[in-house]
């Protein structure tokens, strides 16, 4: 374990190793005689960094040994294996959130966790309710933020299985030898692989983001240390924006907007009676020109949701009409046909007919039917053949 320098001392950045071993697995790597690289394990994602100038982008535990994947060429012999402190020590800062905020957990409310997962965005645990309220949140959270700022030792022991019995541990340990503590004395006992700091100030502080029901868990979404700042920049650069935009104080920007969502909704009603109304007025005009109780008429881009009002409003002015309305829309012809009350030839099967001539598709009831296919004819050529259809 000696040669395992994460564990020695998780504080190391910088140290010198020889290359035991070059191979390649599918990707190439090197096996070295000590290693401060933290390979994925125990929920943390491994280490990067450099081993002398070549880049070390990934380090995996396979068949007992410490795999560093590297873009490059190494020789055997001497190295300087550097880390990339900055996400080494993020990690550090996640994980041992993680184990004090499931400590807060368990001691205020007896909720175990049952999973964690560290990616690069946020952190999340499961825990074992079916529901929490936003109070036990806050408290959780209060607590883990107590421990931090306590700046309580983190002590990390090799143990046997026998003298794991005089330790309160959190969860049974699944290993049988080789049994690492990670203690944070009259708080937390934890059989962990993973790196921690020395103290539990540096974690620095733990903010919960948010909850997400699962089948029979709850996952909390939680942020630590630098990750805290990110998050907050992230949010305080959106909320200045928004409220900017509002022409108001960042803290009244949710009335701000209330005020606006509630004026929009007016606004779009007002605007649906008004669309409304012109269509009436449309159809009355359209009735005029009517012949032997025909309407046809033709558009330029015309959403086909408003040909079918428009058909409508025809219709119901007068049960003895058809209403043919037809649209060139971008790369497409589309049609309506609508008939009134009193008529009886099925607008689905003139539909029908007419999609022939289009390659389209559509279809709708005998009273009123739609639909939609190529610009193979023309619109006015489209109409000719609805009506034509229709005298037939
Ligand atoms: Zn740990």
């Amino acid at each position: 374990m000696e040669n395992l320098l994460y564990y020695v001392d998780s504080t190391i950045q910088e140290f010198s190793a020889q290359v035991l071993h070059i191979g390649n697995d599918g990707r190439d790597y090197v096996v070295l005689s000590n290693t401060a690289f933290y390979p994925t394990g125990g929920g943390q994602p491994h280490d990067t960094g450099w081993l002398d100038d070549v880049e070390v982008n990934d380090v995996e535990k396979v068949d007992g040994e410490i795999r560093h994947y590297i873009n490059g060429q190494l020789s055997l012999g001497e190295v300087t294996g550097k880390l990339n402190w900055q996400r080494r020590f993020d990690h550090m800062q996640q994980h041992t959130g993680q184990h004090i905020l499931t400590a807060a957990f368990v001691e205020l409310f007896d909720y175990a966790t049952t999973s964690f997962h560290l990616g690069a965005g946020l952190v999340s645990i499961d825990i074992d309710t079916e529901e929490i309220s936003q109070e036990q949140l806050q408290q959780a959270e209060a607590r883990a933020n107590e421990i931090i700022l306590e700046n309580r030792p983190i002590e990390t022991k090799w143990v046997t299985k026998n003298e794991l019995e005089q330790y309160n541990l959190r969860k049974d340990v699944a290993v049988d030898e080789d049994i690492r503590l990670v203690i944070i004395p009259d708080y937390d006992y934890n059989g962990c692989g993973g790196t921690h700091p020395t103290s539990t100030g540096q974690v620095s502080m733990l903010k919960i983001m948010s909850t997400e029901k699962m089948k029979k868990q709850i996952r909390v979404y939680f942020v630590c240390g630098v990750r805290v700042l990110q998050e907050l920049a992230m949010r305080k650069a959106v909320l200045t924006d928004v409220a900017r935009q509002l022409s108001v104080p960042e803290e009244q920007s949710a009335i701000a907007l209330k005020k606006i969502m509630d004026s929009a909704k007016v606004t779009d009603r007002n605007l649906a009676e008004a669309q409304e109304a012109l269509l009436q007025y449309e159809a009355q005009e359209l009735l005029a020109d009517a012949q032997q109780h025909v309407v046809a008429a033709q558009f330029e881009n015309r959403p086909i949701q408003t040909l079918q009002k428009l058909g409508r409003c025809i219709t119901q002015q007068d049960a003895e009409v058809i209403a043919l309305l037809v649209a060139s829309n971008d790369d497409k012809l589309q049609f309506v046909a609508a008939r009134g009350q009193n008529v009886t030839v099925s607008m689905k099967n003139l539909a029908a007919a007419t999609l022939s001539i289009v390659n389209g598709k559509g279809g709708g009831s005998d009273a009123l039917a739609q639909g939609g296919g190529e610009k193979l004819v023309t619109t006015s050529e489209l109409l000719e053949y609805m009506v034509k259809t229709l005298g037939q």
